[in-house]
């Protein structure tokens, strides 16, 4: 392989000179085959262009959405209105007159916009009220003279380039770049190597990568562009596949890891003490951990469940097994306060099995430590509890056997690995109420096995949300007493603002003193904030639990995976500042028990209330809508869905993928091609193919995988996934 006229510096193209040359290197593209792989951005096309007389017709019928539209520049004229400048530019086309207006700017418009120049232009169609065609604010492209005639009567489709700065500095402009890239293409695509086998190019009927460069750069329709692209990301989350499977397959070859034996008797017992029978979810989970803790290979199992689904459960009797066979588990939980919940939990539920559980948490004097420690390191305790310290600091197991991760989205992925470059050759269970949408976790975690516990427990009674404006406050004060006489608790939450914790600590402090001193004097109210130490937050929460308090006013603190079942309201303040899951997870504080929960949603924006009256379908919003709406369509959602799964598929809309968790934490690959809300199918496609290869042939070795092998290397060796792969 390796044709190195492909490599050759852009010099040896006709029109670039060295000068160009370092300007298409400060953008990243030093060689022909940089060239060849940079795509237009978008392209226009002669079929979705409209005559002005048929727009006119449309605009008409009530049309709402945007037309593209080509027409000659007649003239410009700048007036006044309101003593703000108006910019006007007249068109022509084949059928009758338009308009575009611009109301800031005029300057820099009326320089674009020469008379007989050649526009292409893209808006939502209005009629003034003299009748004429107008577009205001529109998206444009210039067209060369002979493009344009040439384009409406060929019906080709025209690419557009990213033209950055670097590039217009060395006059290259939307013209010039077309015309470089289109020779390179004719010159050199048939030296591209094709970088997929024949045989997964015939199996998935996929375009070859030559026609690819092609039909990308010059597509003659866009069932062929589609075609191309859906080539590129094949290929691109196939080789992405390829090395996740890769590295799974050297985690479980690196650790062997242990086979435990169930033994049922000790677990029969424990089962039988629980106050309630495990739903058929909880039930196939724990038999999927079952078997990856039977067999050897080592167990990395992701957990996702609702918020309230019981994953703790399933989590403990996992551990149980564990402990049974004589190793260590450890439990990390994301804050000091679900920490010490799980502790006391667990110590309750393990006291008749004579199983020493020990928490090990920031804040614990000197001489409690070096017990516990010395514990941990004989062997002495059988189950540490604690949060993502455990793994940080220098704790010494004995004989650890599983670590189990709860709330995952909290820790990222990298922890995890940590714990493999210890040494321990642990079985992981990473359990996660965040939802994950399935493209998300298949390509975030597509090492990890999956299982799902998709079922609440019986009886629970779905929660009832409510959004409403902060004029309700005083009915809602009055609902929360009522409720209280049947025995409800309430929590009211207030929105943590980042930059400045004193501001949010004041605004809870200051309500918290008004309700007391006010609209809920004779309720019992507590005060939980970010400020306190874990113990002050402790003491607050037991009193709470202990039915001290009738109210728990609190920041944000309380959103994940604290357990109250008397607790069956939650009034949400400034609802809009949180975000969807966060939103979910407080919802998720309620609802634990067979009482009718209630999530109040209360926010300033009166919008969202009133929207709230009829049906959205995020289907039918456009991106605009979208954008412009979030806090809207967030609030909307929750109240529409109890469901995480959906929750999580809107939250990914209205984020976009990389802003689901902070993106250092993630993980998350950039792709290029692939789109991870679109592209499903296709993932899951090209994942089962390169699992499939990997399986069978791990180091790639045999004739026909040697060629994957020579492509990974080429072109992936960087992958920080493929470096520790010979
Ligand atoms: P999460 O999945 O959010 O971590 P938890 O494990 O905290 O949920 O469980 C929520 C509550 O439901 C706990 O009080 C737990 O004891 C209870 N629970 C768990 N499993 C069941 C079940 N099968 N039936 C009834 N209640 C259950
Ligand atoms: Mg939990």
């Amino acid at each position: 392989m390796g044709n190195d006229k492909l490599s050759e510096s852009l010099q040896y193209l006709k029109s670039i000179g060295p000068k160009r040359a370092e300007s298409f290197s400060s953008i990243g593209i030093n060689s022909i085959r940089d060239l060849l792989f940079y795509f237009p951005s978008r392209y226009l096309d002669r079929s979705t262009i409209l005559d002005s007389i048929k727009v006119v017709q449309y605009a008409i019928q009530g049309f709402e959405g945007e037309v593209t539209i080509i027409g000659k520049v007649v003239d410009s004229e700048t007036h006044y209105y309101n003593k703000k400048q108006v910019f006007k530019v007249r068109f022509k086309d084949n059928t009758g007159f338009f308009e575009c207006v611009w109301f800031n700017g005029a300057k820099y418009f009326k320089s674009v916009f020469n008379p007989g120049n050649y526009f292409a232009v893209s808006a939502k169609p209005v009629i003034t009220r003299y009748g004429h065609l107008q577009f205001a604010h529109p998206d444009f492209d210039r067209l060369a003279d002979e493009e344009s005639s040439n384009f409406l009567n060929t019906g080709k489709i025209i690419p557009f380039y990213r033209v950055p700065k670097q590039l217009r500095e060395a006059n290259i402009g939307d013209f010039s770049i077309r015309r470089i890239v289109q020779a390179a293409v004719k010159d050199y695509s048939n030296f591209i190597e094709e970088t997929l086998p024949v045989s997964i190019i015939e199996d998935k009927v996929l375009m070859k990568l030559p026609e690819t460069i092609n039909t990308m750069h010059s597509p003659l329709n866009y069932d062929l562009l589609n075609k191309a692209k859906t080539r590129l990301k094949f290929e691109e989350i196939f080789y992405f596949e390829c090395m996740i499977a890769m590295r799974k397959h050297s985690i479980s070859k690196s650790t062997k890891g242990t086979s435990f034996k169930v033994k049922s008797a000790p677990l029969k017992s424990f089962l039988k003490s629980l106050p309630f029978e495990l739903t058929k979810a909880q039930l196939k989970v724990l038999s999927e951990i079952r078997k990856d803790l039977e067999d050897d290979k080592p167990m990395n199992r992701l957990l996702q469940g609702d918020v309230g689904s019981g994953k703790t459960i399933v989590a403990l009797i996992s551990m149980l097994i564990v402990i049974e066979n004589g190793f260590q588990c450890a439990f990390m939980a994301p804050t000091e306060i679900l920490s010490d919940q799980h502790f006391k939990r667990f110590t309750e539920l393990l006291s008749p099995l004579n199983i020493s559980v020990e928490q090990l948490i920031s804040g614990q004097n000197k001489t409690d430590r070096t017990r516990i420690l010395n514990n941990i390191k004989s062997g002495k305790t059988n189950l540490i509890i604690g949060t993502h310290a455990l793994i940080e600091s220098k704790v010494i197991f004995n004989k650890l056997g599983l670590v189990v991760i709860d709330e995952q989205h909290r820790f990222g992925v990298l922890q995890r690995s940590n714990l493999v470059e210890k040494g321990y050759r642990a079985e992981v269970l990473i359990m996660t109420a965040t939802p994950i949408p399935r493209t998300l976790s298949m390509t975030l975690y597509g090492d990890l096995d999956v299982s799902i516990i998709d079922e609440l427990p019986k009886n629970r009674v779905a929660i009832k949300t409510l959004l409403r404006g902060e004029n309700s406050l005083h009915s809602i004060y009055d609902f929360i007493k009522t409720k209280t006489k049947d025995g409800y608790q309430t929590f009211i939450v207030y929105p943590l603002i980042e930059e400045s914790d004193k501001i949010d600590l004041n605004a809870a402090l200051t309500f918290y003193d008004k309700l007391r001193t006010g609209e809920l004097k004779e309720l019992r109210i507590g005060l939980l904030h970010g400020r306190m130490n874990w113990q002050e937050k402790e003491q607050v929460m037991i009193d709470f639990s202990d039915k001290k308090y009738d109210v728990l006013v609190s920041t944000s603190v309380i959103e994940v995976g604290i357990d109250i079942p008397d607790a069956n309201i939650i009034v949400i303040n400034n609802a809009e500042r949180f975000g969807l899951s966060q939103l979910h997870q407080l919802r998720g504080r309620v609802g634990r028990s067979n009482k009718q929960a209630y999530c109040i949603l209360v926010t300033k924006n009166e919008l969202a209330v009133r929207s709230n009256q009829f049906n959205f379908n995020m289907e039918y919003l456009s991106t605009e809508q979208v954008e412009k709406n979030k806090s809207i369509i967030r609030l909307n959602s929750l109240v529409k869905y109890p469901n995480g799964f959906d929750l999580s598929e809107i939250d990914l809309k209205l984020r976009g993928p990389g802003n689901i968790y902070s993106t250092q934490q993630s993980g998350m690959p950039e792709f290029k091609f692939i789109n991870i809300i679109e592209d499903g199918d296709l993932i899951l496609d090209a994942k089962i193919s390169a699992f499939e290869i990997i399986e069978n042939d791990p180091g790639l070795n045999s004739e026909k995988n040697i060629f994957f092998k020579n492509v990974l290397q080429k072109n992936y060796s960087s992958s920080f996934f493929f470096a520790h792969i010979a």
